[in-house]
């Protein structure tokens, strides 16, 4: 890991603790908003109360911002997935990869690698694979 990469990566940690922290005060008027560097491009990150199409999250490659649904930061009603914040997470890293997708040129109605089903699978096997490169100290 080099240190653009190492400070990144604390960039994210802070955000991360940040977020946390943000949205424990989330009020309708005060949505937290936080920037992440993707491939050296500066995406913001926003918590919206309500997405079209009862989308959970999306990325705007023209705006550079990712939002993910703050009812997913929410204490889960008993019909609901009770493990709200890890899907939060995954939907977070969902976005992300589009994020990432797109800056490297690759985008969803031009590349036939920026699918759906490519992207979810990544933002699903991404801890595991991370695991895995960890164990093998192959990680960079
Ligand atoms: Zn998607």
């Amino acid at each position: 890991m080099n240190n653009n990469e190492l400070k990144e990566l604390e960039e994210l940690r802070a955000y991360k603790k940040d977020r946390e922290s943000l949205v424990c005060r989330l009020e309708e008027d005060n949505i937290p908003k936080n920037k992440i560097n993707i491939l050296g491009t500066e995406y913001t990150v926003e918590l919206s109360k309500k997405l079209p199409d009862g989308l959970d999250g999306r990325t705007d490659r023209t705006t550079k911002v990712i939002e993910v649904c703050s009812t997913l930061y929410e204490e889960p009603k008993e019909t609901q997935l009770q493990n709200l914040k890890a899907y939060a997470d995954t939907v977070l890293r969902h976005e992300t990869i589009h994020a990432i997708l797109n800056e490297s040129g690759l985008e969803q109605h031009t590349s036939e690698l920026h699918k759906e089903e490519v992207v979810n699978w990544i933002a699903m096997q991404y801890p595991k694979m991370k695991k895995i490169f960890e164990k093998l100290g192959v990680e960079e």
